[in-house]
């Protein structure tokens, strides 16, 4: 049972309602219960990978799709959408336009979930935007899920965000002053009161000026009734590239997709990225494109690390290239005589296959994930306490007993998954358990649209090396050096990269972190 949140659609004997929270209706019911979203927090955490509640991956926070000038768009936005889910699992969005209409439909769940065949087929044009929401600022719920649709002095506008802005509290403060309105508790509604606000006189002014205000990470896809805009950081945070579906009769279909993997399903092609401090521009009459901030290059390295496919090309370079390097920079620097190498599934996978082809050492499965493990049977939260890491993994015998194993894994948060892990491992029967992690220590949070515990959890900034593996029990630990992750990640690209959380130097200010703070750990 699932409960929508619909905009926009004209009612027989209704004028239209057209503020963000009017005209929702619900289709079906569902309470929204505090025990509802924990268990949506909990299936989130296990759908992204290999994790248990009590010592979750870091969380992305959202995936963002937007098409011009295509017949069936929200289609085509769904199958992006699709593409981009390991982004986030709380709620996804998509609104529509057709040149007159601006509509809107979202919901909590999986893309697939809440757009089944006949949601789609009431979003109707040529353009439409779509949003894959894990959040980690606002209420967890159906609220803020995304596309948020405002009608301000600018016109009816939607938007779609991801990553989050570290100055919100103050430029919240300043537009309630001058008479905003909030309709969510959303950092991604401020972009839009700025617009509302602005004093430029064309709608393409006001955006560049909203932006210019606002400082952090935003990757955002915008729609009116008859345009569509993309636009990222000047940091460049988070990914964002532009594509083209070829039309033999008419325009092309312009595509901008949070990762490349999207274009695939689309078959769309690849043109560019979105540049930092870049805006653009899409009409029935063409592309353009203003560069509204100087760039200042800081993108996230750990959608390299993580996040990102590895079938994407992010930041122009291959994740998989990078990820693959990262693993034989590991066995360069950290190498030890063992058996077998073992990712952890699935994110390990391909460092591992770097690891293994630069030692000479076997690559083999030795654990293997289940990938039906869904949202529905971990809904009562004390099960997953009491199966943990063992409901997702399990050790293949035969390949680990009597064998010393280097085990590959992308992270240690809080170092209660991988002393589970190599717990596993261990009773297996393997002899020797060796932990290589693809990435230095984490040992800071971060504040630019990824949910990380706060300081005082993540073992690596409480802890030595040494200390972590004992408490790991693992034979030996390493993790890869700096460098050796920036060398693998640039590929010779020339990127520069944020690498806050593994050194504490932010290359933004943030001046509201307690506004920023998941909000969990804000209360505790
Ligand atoms: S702090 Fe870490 S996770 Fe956050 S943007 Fe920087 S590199 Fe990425």
């Amino acid at each position: 049972m699932r409960r929508l949140v619909i905009e926009g659609f004209p009612r027989a004997g209704a004028k239209a309602r057209s503020s963000y929270s009017g005209d929702s209706a619900r289709l079906k019911s569902c309470p929204d219960t505090k025990a509802n979203l924990r268990s949506a927090a909990i299936a989130a955490s296990a759908v992204a990978g290999i994790s248990d509640p009590e010592d979750p991956k870091l969380r992305e926070e959202c995936g963002v799709v937007a098409i011009h000038g295509h017949p069936d768009a929200a289609r085509q936005v769904y199958l992006g959408l699709y593409a981009l889910q390991h982004r986030g699992q709380e709620s996804a969005g998509i609104a529509a336009a057709d040149g007159t209409h601006l509509s809107n439909i979202k919901g909590m769940g999986l893309v697939s979930e809440i757009f089944t065949d006949d949601v789609i087929a009431r979003l109707k044009g040529a353009m439409a935007i779509g949003h894959t929401r894990y959040s980690t600022t606002g209420d967890s719920a159906l609220l803020n899920a995304q596309p948020i649709r405002v009608e301000s002095t600018k016109g009816l506008i939607a938007i779609a965000h991801n990553g989050n802005l570290v100055n919100l509290g103050n430029l919240r403060v300043q537009l309630e002053r001058q008479g905003a309105f909030f309709q969510t508790t959303s950092d991604s509604e401020i972009i839009v009161q700025l617009i509302a606000h602005s004093e430029a006189t064309t709608l393409v002014d006001a955006i560049a000026d909203s932006l210019r205000q606002v400082e952090g990470a935003f990757s955002i896809v915008m729609m009116t009734r008859d345009r569509i805009f993309a636009a990222r950081d000047p940091h460049g945070f988070r990914p964002l590239s532009m594509g083209r579906i070829h039309n033999p009769d008419g325009p092309d279909t312009v595509v901008f997709a949070s990762e490349t993997c999207a274009f695939d399903l689309l078959r769309a092609k690849y043109e560019r990225d979105v540049l930092p401090g870049e805006l653009i521009m899409v009409t029935g009459d063409g592309v353009t494109s203003r560069q509204y901030a100087p760039p200042n290059q800081t993108s996230c390295i750990f959608e390299h690390v993580y996040f990102a496919r590895p079938d994407s090309r992010i930041f122009g370079r291959w994740v998989q290239e990078s990820r693959e390097e990262m693993g034989r920079q590991l066995a360069r620097e950290s190498h030890v005589d063992a058996d077998l190498v073992v990712p952890v599934p699935d994110s390990g996978v391909t460092a591992a296959i770097g690891y293994a082809a630069e030692s000479g050492i076997p690559f083999r499965f030795g654990l293997i994930r289940n990938h039906y493990v869904g949202r529905t049977f971990i809904e009562p939260e004390q099960r997953v306490r009491d199966f943990g890491v063992k409901l997702k993994l399990n050790p293949v015998r035969n390949l680990l007993e009597g064998r010393r194993i280097i085990l590959i894994d992308d992270s240690i948060i809080r170092g209660t998954t991988s002393r589970k892990i190599v717990r596993m491992v261990r009773q297996a029967g393997a002899t020797e358990v060796h932990l290589r992690i693809s990435c230095p220590p984490t040992i800071s949070p971060c504040y630019y649209g990824v949910d990380t515990p706060r300081k005082s959890e993540l073992i690596a900034a409480n802890n030595s090396i040494e200390e972590i593996r004992q408490y790991i029990e693992a034979d030996s630990l390493a993790y890869l050096s700096l460098d050796g992750l920036r060398n693998a990640c640039d590929g010779g690209e020339g990127n520069r990269f944020c690498v806050a959380c593994y050194t504490g130097e932010y290359p933004t200010r943030w001046v509201d972190v307690e506004d920023i703070l998941p909000a969990e750990v804000a209360v505790s």
